[in-house]
């Protein structure tokens, strides 16, 4: 096999969305797979809608996903620049090759003109392609158009009979092409500005592209893209186009099936690892019942044989499970550390945090993990932690307040927690077993309204490790705030 080189070849034209980042993450495992190079190359072409700050976001975004990449933009290479407004003279000068080869001419047709013309071609019933006004001007014509003021574009002369062009894609098989109406097209426009077919030939050649790895939708592009290697006189790349992503009711995935940019998903507090995993089984399979893969395990798995030609969907029950699983299973200094900014946030903490501190929202964040679908939804499960008083709310729980047993072992536990040295959790099951028998209780009669005064609920994490977390003073003041709204 050739040195793998594959790039990611982003529009900075908007929101970083999912299909982006999975053509990025296989394009980036089959770099690694195969020990190969990925390059990033910034397709700005589009001068009215890319901006520098969605660049900044899908750097970023990868980033953030862990997909390094060894040349590019920031990185810099051998084959730079890697943004395409820089790149400018190179597509000049092979456009004036093929000018030269008479496979382009100069076309200086106006907007106005090719509008009329594509609505006369529709009203005809033929298809809109360019009619070859152009095609066949002689110097004077051109000096005479250039004379008007008309600056010309560059258009590709499609070969004339070119028929069927046969694309061999790497996941779909031979996918034909019927050329006959391919009109010739703009490669470079009148401002200089290259068009993406055209751009992404001579980049792909120039960078020694060897896989083209890329969503679906630019296959119906690539008959075009072979007609400009072939007048080039260079070699193709060997093509893979990986299939939609579709909405769980099969339509093509949009912001009614979901939040659509990856930013969006890494401020609800999805794990890279989660995201990650997730992208890869958007048309990837191992082949297995297995699910949970990390980038490394993917690294070792992926192959563009086990990418599948049928559409994938996108199923949000599926992230949320993931990412509650690298959740649980991720080391909690790692959880809490990425905890933090929600806290602070949510108005729960404030940074830096002395290292008690962090020991404590390490507790809390343990006791409470199980419970997040993603790190956004702390806010709803650490308040009684964080706040001083608890509001008993639960109707049950207020109910098991009420009960007769209730003054005489909240009484024995506050005494009991307060004269204890050390609160630990360890600690807490001793003092609630004891305080039980002083009452004359045990079991859930203890459990019940000791976790109501505590929590305002009668259901959630360890009792023990809650009161390890509140400490002494809380766990009395919240027994006594109980007893005083019975009274
Ligand atoms: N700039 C194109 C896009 O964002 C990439 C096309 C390609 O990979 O060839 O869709």
């Amino acid at each position: 096999m050739q040195p793998v080189r594959v790039r990611f070849a982003p529009s900075p034209t908007g929101p970083f969305h999912i299909g982006g980042a999975r053509s990025a993450l296989f394009n980036w495992l089959f770099a690694r797979r195969y020990g190969g190079v990925f390059i990033l190359r910034i397709e700005d072409t589009d001068l009215e809608r890319s901006s520098r700050e969605s660049e900044e976001n899908i750097l970023a975004a990868l980033r953030w996903l862990g997909l390094d990449w060894d040349e590019g933009v920031e990185v810099g290479g051998p084959n730079g620049p890697y943004r395409q407004t820089e790149r400018l003279e190179l597509y000049q000068r092979y456009a004036e090759q093929l000018l030269s080869q008479k496979d382009a001419y100069r076309c200086y047709c106006t907007e106005e003109e090719l509008a009329a013309e594509r609505e006369a071609l529709l009203a005809e019933g033929a298809l809109s392609g360019y009619s070859g006004r152009c095609r066949n001007l002689s110097p004077e014509d051109c000096a005479r158009l250039e004379a008007e003021g008309r600056k010309p574009a560059i258009r590709f002369r499609v070969p004339d009979n070119q028929g069927t062009i046969v694309v061999r894609d790497l996941v779909r098989g031979e996918v034909s092409f019927d050329c006959s109406d391919i009109g010739d097209f703009i490669i470079l426009k009148s401002d200089g500005i290259p068009t993406y077919n055209f751009a992404v030939v001579v980049d792909d050649h120039c960078m020694s592209v060897s896989h083209v790895i890329r969503a679906e939708e630019h296959l119906p592009n690539t008959p075009r893209q072979i007609l400009l290697y072939n007048a080039l006189g260079w070699e193709t790349p060997q093509f893979a186009h990986v299939s939609l992503i579709l909405g769980k009711d099969r339509s093509k995935m949009s912001k009614r099936h979901g939040a659509t940019a990856i930013e969006q998903y890494q401020e609800k507090g999805y794990l890279p690892e989660a995201m990650v995993n997730f992208l890869a089984l958007l048309g990837w399979s191992a082949g297995g019942e297995e699910e949970i893969f990390s980038l490394e395990e993917l690294t070792r798995q992926f192959s563009l044989e086990r990418v599948s030609k049928s559409p994938a969907v996108f199923d949000l029950d599926k992230l949320n499970w993931l990412n509650g699983h690298y959740i649980r299973q991720s080391p909690i200094e790692y959880i809490t550390d990425l905890s933090i900014p929600f806290l602070e946030k949510a108005g729960y903490l404030k940074t830096p945090l002395t290292p008690e501190r962090y020991e404590w929202l390490k507790e809390v964040i343990a006791l409470v993990r199980k419970y997040l679908v993603c790190l956004d939804d702390l806010k709803d499960h650490v308040g009684i932690y964080f706040n001083e008083e608890v509001e008993v709310l639960e109707e049950e729980a207020r109910e098991a307040l009420t009960a007769p047993h209730v003054p005489a072992l909240f009484e024995a536990l506050a005494r009991l927690v307060l004269d204890c040295p050390a609160l630990s959790a360890e600690a807490a099951k001793g003092l609630l077993k004891a305080a039980g028998k002083e009452a004359g209780v045990k079991g859930k009669q203890i459990f019940i309204p000791v976790r109501a005064a505590l929590t305002g609920s009668i259901e959630g994490p360890d009792l023990d490790r809650i009161m390890a977390i509140l400490g002494k003073e809380r766990v009395a003041r919240r027994l006594a705030a109980a007893l005083d709204r019975g009274l």
